[in-house]
């Protein structure tokens, strides 16, 4: 024997009914029980129009839809003629004793708990009535059942003030079981609604039809209970919070109970009570994908899984109430006038938490109990906070409350420490903990606005088998930007099958416009897409709206070279967000700046990484802390570290002047618009200083020895061009200092140096057996010497700048990320 539960979503409308008939027809066994909760949202509805009865509101329309909605499925679902009519006059009988009832409710303008528990009885008695009617004339046989007939409870009403009546579980058990001893046939039994003593109609409370599903099943010993719903199954964590929770084969009792008490929509935890003392199983079933095989609580339904959690959840609008003071150590049972005072508001307790030196007591509660317990604690302790032995009493409002949830953590060391370090690297702030002495869950206290960033932080922790998620924020979508883009779009398929990391980009900017989107935005239509939605760009209101939106593993990436974005880093990097850029504008201001960023990074637990400031691509700047934190000392860095200056020494020759290569760099577009910021040695002392620092060396820019390679008398000229044509004067100079190389079988480098705290940029002439001679085109070189490759240095060569190779390296920077956050 089955007994299945249908909720009201379910069967809101006929093709749902439909659906629900087939489920119930492939069960053979003639002895299953339904039970029905009524129609999609009608209890509501029945609450909605006694209110209006109450206010004097014409509400005959209202009952008429609701009337009309009734028939409306008994039309789709019965084909008959004759049967349909039979059963439309019933349902219409039902209103038509509904509308009596209002008419005395409006008339008297009061309705009491009792009359509004009748008045909601109508929803079930309708839909199981409608339902067995429907399969009967379906031809499967069955036999409509009144719950009422057979759960018997006390005198107490009010399910719309969330009070269920007590049921008599000896009465009721024998009551059903003589009812089953006649009745072999299907039965289709009424949700929610009982009977009292007196022969009153009460019901088992909102929601309460999983709990007549519950007394049946344990009345009859029934093989298991179903309990059919919207979902695949139990969920790690609520699908409209997490991207990719997934279905649970099992849980115990306790944990489908402690999950839901922290929020999930599981199961009432008193729905679960008598089938657990008689050991039933509850499966939890999709009736929208009856194929889905759901999610089965029984009693070691906790070990069936390696995950040392079954759920990640929240409980909203929480506050935190405190009571504090010097007296509260003095002060015998502050605790239980506490909890006394706030049982009297009728104010449910949902964590607690006391610190050993007895100061401070706080509890947390429904945000909506706030004030009313406030007043009422500052009531009870008015002597001892007049006296100053208590201070009185605070409130914090706007917080949640987080848990994990499961049987695994008993055994398993570290879970909080897990649970703890993860938030903290995502920088959500916790206000308070507390763990179940049951050791089935822990919570955490934390903001509201902190609530998806919290859940999805510590749903990606525990479930590591699940895909992680970093979330991007891009500026600038020149060259550099549009490329990584494309190889985001080119690799994501890859990297969220072999390496279970998904990339979304929330949000873009570029010169004119920004745009975000929580859902993400196609790495295909972004161009069109900022185009057409985009507002208007704005840095400020950029990074702002980054950083409300709150994303777990959100990372700025800057492909600018702009000065602006980087005064924004340090707030950033503050707000846990990491940083990816190839703009080395940031590393190459003042040491303090450069340190700041570094040090603020590491104490968020996020990453600022910037490999392409130097070498583009090249993995320069990781090979120099691999080395030093391999315990390596560097003793000497020597490197080409502009592709530009490289192109053209590496051109220049007795046929090609020096003015013409430069020229020519600048029309083939290796140099800057004005060839003179690479002439000028700047951008290659800035690199040197970027690999000084990260070596150790405190060096400033201005601690560096530039060579100019811009003549004095070029240096002023304003115009581009006419700067070009001067450039012209000094072909005879640079000749003169290539020939000397080349007498001397050598050739003209600009390199930087950097050695004893020392850095130089300069032309330098090398022989043949120089690792710099060979060096090609716009290719760069460095030369690294340490204690360990001291003889020998370690030598890093190839292409140092172009939007591929750079795009590659800022891309490689963020799977970096992707690695760590995992
Ligand atoms: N129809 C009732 C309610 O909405 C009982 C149930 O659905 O379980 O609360
Ligand atoms: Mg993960």
């Amino acid at each position: 024997m089955k007994v299945l539960k249908f909720g009201g979503s379910s069967i809101a409308d006929a093709t749902r009914i439909q659906r629900v008939i087939d489920i119930i027809n492939t069960y053979k066994n003639k002895e299953t029980s339904v039970v029905v909760s009524a129609f999609g949202g009608v209890t509501d509805e029945l609450i909605a129009i006694v209110k209006m009865a109450l206010m004097n509101v014409d509400y005959a329309k209202r009952v008429q839809e609701l009337e009309q909605r009734h028939l409306k499925i008994l039309t789709a679902l019965i084909s008959n003629k004759k049967e349909l009519e039979q059963i439309a006059q019933t349902v219409k009988t039902l209103f038509s004793e509904m509308v009596n009832l209002l008419k005395g409710i409006s008339l008297v303008k009061e309705c009491s708990d009792k009359t509004l528990d009748y008045m909601m009885s109508f929803g079930e008695r309708l839909s199981a009535m409608m339902i067995s009617q429907t399969l009967l004339s379906q031809k499967t046989d069955c036999v409509f059942v009144d719950a009422r007939q057979v759960i018997k409870t006390d005198n107490v009403f009010g399910a719309a003030r969330g009070i269920g009546a007590k049921v008599d579980l000896e009465k009721t058990t024998t009551l059903i079981k003589n009812f089953y001893a006649k009745n072999k046939k299907l039965k289709i039994i009424t949700g929610f609604i009982a009977e009292s003593d007196k022969g009153h109609t009460t019901t088992l409370g909102r929601n309460g039809s999983d709990y007549t599903a519950s007394i049946f099943a344990a009345a009859i010993d029934a093989k298991q209970l179903e309990i059919w719903k919207e979902v695949d199954g139990v969920l790690t964590a609520d699908p409209r919070m997490v991207n990719q929770p997934f279905v649970l084969k099992s849980v115990s009792y306790e944990e489908a109970m402690e999950l839901s008490h922290f929020g999930a929509n599981v199961i009432h935890p008193s729905t679960m009570t008598p089938v657990m003392e008689k050991n039933i199983p509850i499966w939890i079933k999709n009736s929208f994908n009856k194929n889905a095989i759901g999610t089965v609580i029984k009693r070691d339904g906790g070990k069936d899984t390696q995950d040392v959690i079954k759920g990640v959840t929240a409980i909203p609008k929480i506050a935190l109430l405190q009571l504090k003071g010097n007296g509260m150590m003095g002060i015998p049972g502050s605790s239980k006038r506490l909890f006394d005072a706030l049982a009297q508001a009728q104010v449910n307790v949902i964590l607690i938490t006391q610190a050993s030196s007895q100061h401070t007591l706080c509890v947390a509660i429904n945000q909506a109990n706030a004030v009313e317990a406030k007043r009422l604690v500052d009531e009870e302790f008015r002597l001892e906070i007049k006296s100053k032995e208590i201070d009185p009493i605070t409130i914090t409002n706007d917080l949640c409350i987080v848990a994990i949830v499961g049987e695994g953590m008993r055994s398993a060391v570290g879970t909080s420490g897990k649970m703890f370090s993860a938030l903290g690297k995502n920088g959500v702030n916790i206000i308070a903990i507390a763990q179940g002495s049951s050791e089935l869950n822990i919570s955490a206290v934390v903001t509201e606005q902190d609530k998806y960033k919290a859940i999805n932080v510590l749903h990606d922790a525990f479930f590591i088998s699940q895909t992680t998620t970093l979330h991007l924020f891009l500026i600038g979508v020149g060259l550099i930007g549009k490329t990584l883009i494309q190889m985001i779009q080119k690799q994501l398929p890859t990297l969220q099958e072999k390496h279970l990391l998904d990339i979304k980009i929330l949000g873009i900017s570029r010169t004119q416009k920004m745009y975000f989107s929580e859902a993400g935005i196609s790495t295909q239509k972004h161009e069109s897409i900022l185009e057409e939605k985009g507002e208007k760009a704005n840095l400020a209101k950029f990074v702002k709206t980054m950083k409300d939106m709150n994303y777990s593993n959100s990372v700025l990436i800057d492909c600018t070279s702009n000065e602006e974005v980087i005064s924004y880093y340090e707030e950033i990097l503050q707000h846990n967000i990491s940083i990816v850029t190839p703009n080395k504008k940031a590393n190459s201001s003042t040491y303090k700046s450069y340190r700041t960023l570094k040090t603020t990074a590491q104490q968020r637990g996020v990453k600022f990484l910037y490999e392409t400031n130097v070498g583009a691509g090249l993995p320069i700047i990781s090979t120099i802390n691999d080395l030093l934190n391999s315990g390596d000392t560097i003793v000497k860095i020597e490197a080409v570290l502009s592709g530009t200056l490289n192109y053209i020494f590496s051109h220049f020759s007795a046929q090609n002047k020096f003015s013409e290569v430069v020229l020519e760099a600048k029309q083939k577009g290796f140099t800057e618009p004005d060839p003179r910021d690479d002439l000028n040695g700047m951008d290659v002392a800035r690199k040197i200083v970027i690999l000084a620092r990260e070596v150790g060396a405190t060096l400033e820019m201005k601690d560096i020895d530039v060579q100019n390679l811009v003549p004095e008398d070029c240096r002023k000229i304003k115009d581009i061009e006419a700067f070009m044509l001067k450039l012209q004067t000094h072909n005879a100079h640079f000749e003169t200092l290539r020939k000397k190389a080349e007498d001397k079988g050598e050739k003209l480098r600009f390199a930087a140096h950097f050695e004893n705290n020392k850095a130089k940029v300069s032309l330098v002439s090398v022989p043949a057996s120089h690792p710099f001679y060979n060096l090609n085109g716009s290719d760069n070189i460095i030369s690294i010497t340490s204690q360990r490759y001291l003889k020998q240095p370690l030598v890093i060569k190839g292409p140092g700048a172009g939007a591929d190779v750079t795009a590659a390296g800022v891309f490689a920077d963020i799977i970096r990320i992707g690695n760590y956050v995992k």
